[in-house]
C-alpha cells in the first residue's frame, strides 16, 4: 500500500458535487503530510471534464470509470467501480464527501476493501503514525476524536463546508487511466430508474452557502413566499423544519434536521423555528447562525450568533428589501 491519499469525485451529470472539492483541500494536507500524492476517482458516463477538474484541484492522476452503465448512481455499481479504483491505485486513505451517496457508498466500500472506516468528519489530522479524526456525535451535542492506525487502509467520509475548497490552477492537467469494471448480476438488484431532482429545480439546502429556513410560524405554504424571496437575494436555498414539512408547507426534500438533511453552510437564518434537538441537529454545524423568533426562550437561541425576538412577518420582508437594495 503507498502513502497516497484517494478523492471519490463525486458528480451528476458532469457536474461535480461542491463539497468533492472541498475534499481536495483536506486531501493535499494529508499527502503532505505522509509524502504521498493526491490521486482521484471519477466515476459515470461522459467524465471527462470531471476528471480534468480533479486535476486543476490537485490530482495528480485520476482513476476513470467511463461507462453508460454508470450513467445513474446506483449503490451496488459504484461500490463495485469504486473498490476496483481503490484496487489499481493502492491509496492509504480514501476521501469523499458526506453526501447521500458518500453515506451510502462509504461504508459498502469500507467492508470490501478491508478499511477501517470513519464518517463525517470534520477535522483530519496526522498524529505520527495514526490519523486523528474529529467528528460529531449525538446529534452535534458533542465532538468525538479517535485515532485511527495508519497500517492499514482507511475510508473518510468529511462533513460538507468543514474544509474550504482552493481555487483551481487552470493550468494543472492530470494522468488519467481507465479502469475496468466487471459488474456482476448481483450488482443489478439495485436499479435506478428515474432521478428526481428535489424542489423542480431550486437549489437544494446541501448546496447552497446561505440556507433561509422556516418553521410552523409560517403557516402556510404561501407564506413561504418570504423565505424564498430571502434566500434568493443572498443567492442561497429556502429549507424547512420537520414541523413545516409534516404540514405541507414544503417538501420533505427540503427538511433540515436529524430525518432531514444535513447543512453546514455559512449562514443560516431560522425564522419561526423553535430549535428542537432533532433540528439543531441538522444546522448547529453552520457558521453564522441567525435567529427569528417571537419568543426569547426559544431554544434556537442557544446557538445563534444573532437572535431577532421579533415577528418574522415583519422582519424578514425588511431584510430582503435591505439585501436588494445592497445588491443593487
Ligand atoms: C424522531 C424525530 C425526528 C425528528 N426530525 C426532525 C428533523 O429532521 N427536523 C426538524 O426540524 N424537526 C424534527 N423533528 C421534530 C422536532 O422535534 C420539532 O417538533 C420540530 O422541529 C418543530 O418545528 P418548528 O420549530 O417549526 O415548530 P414549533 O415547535 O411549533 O415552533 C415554532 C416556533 O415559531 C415561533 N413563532 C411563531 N410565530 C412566529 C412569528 N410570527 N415570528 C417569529 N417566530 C414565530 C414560535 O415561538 C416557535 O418557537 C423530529 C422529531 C422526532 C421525534
Amino acid at each position: 500500500m503507498g502513502n497516497d491519499v484517494l478523492v471519490f469525485v463525486e458528480q451528476h451529470q458532469g457536474k461535480v458535487h461542491p463539497g468533492s472539492l472541498q475534499v481536495f483541500t483536506a486531501a493535499k494536507e494529508l499527502a503532505s503530510a505522509l509524502s504521498g500524492k493526491v490521486t482521484a476517482c471519477v466515476i459515470g458516463s461522459g467524465v471527462g471534464e470531471v476528471a480534468a477538474a480533479a486535476g486543476q484541484h490537485g490530482a495528480s492522476k485520476v482513476f476513470v470509470v467511463d461507462d453508460a452503465a454508470f450513467e445513474k448512481f446506483s449503490a451496488l455499481n459504484y461500490t463495485r467501480a469504486l473498490c476496483a479504483c481503490i484496487e489499481v491505485a493502492d491509496p492509504k486513505l480514501v476521501l469523499m464527501v458526506t453526501s447521500f451517496l458518500g453515506r451510502d457508498i462509504a461504508p459498502r466500500v469500507a467492508i470490501r476493501s478491508k478499511s477501517a472506516l470513519a464518517t463525517d468528519c470534520t477535522e483530519l489530522t496526522l498524529d505520527g503514525q495514526s490519523l486523528r479524526v474529529t467528528t460529531p456525535l449525538y446529534c452535534g451535542k458533542a465532538v468525538g476524536s479517535f485515532d485511527l492506525s495508519l497500517e492499514g487502509r482507511n475510508i473518510l467520509s468529511i462533513r460538507q463546508n468543514a474544509y474550504t475548497a482552493g481555487e483551481p490552477d487552470n493550468g494543472a492537467s492530470a494522468d488519467t487511466q481507465d479502469v475496468a469494471v466487471a459488474l456482476t448480476d448481483g450488482d443489478a438488484r439495485i436499479k435506478t430508474t428515474e432521478i428526481v431532482r428535489a424542489g423542480g429545480g431550486v437549489r437544494d439546502v446541501t448546496e447552497a452557502d446561505v440556507v433561509v429556513s422556516g418553521g410552523r410560524a409560517l403557516k402556510s405554504e404561501d407564506g413561504f413566499k418570504i423565505i424564498y424571496e430571502l434566500a434568493e437575494s443572498l443567492d442561497g436555498a429556502a429549507g424547512a423544519s420537520r414541523a413545516a414539512c409534516d404540514a405541507g408547507y414544503q417538501p420533505h426534500s427540503r427538511q433540515v434536521g436529524l430525518t432531514g438533511k444535513v447543512v453546514t453552510p455559512r449562514l443560516y437564518i431560522a425564522c419561526g423555528i423553535d430549535g428542537a434537538i432533532q433540528h439543531l441537529a441538522g444546522m448547529r454545524g453552520s457558521k453564522v447562525i441567525v435567529a427569528i423568533n417571537t419568543k426569547k426562550e426559544a431554544p434556537i437561541f442557544a446557538v445563534a450568533t444573532y437572535g431577532c425576538v421579533m415577528d418574522l412577518f415583519k422582519l424578514v420582508p425588511l431584510l430582503t428589501q435591505e439585501i436588494q437594495q445592497l445588491n443593487g
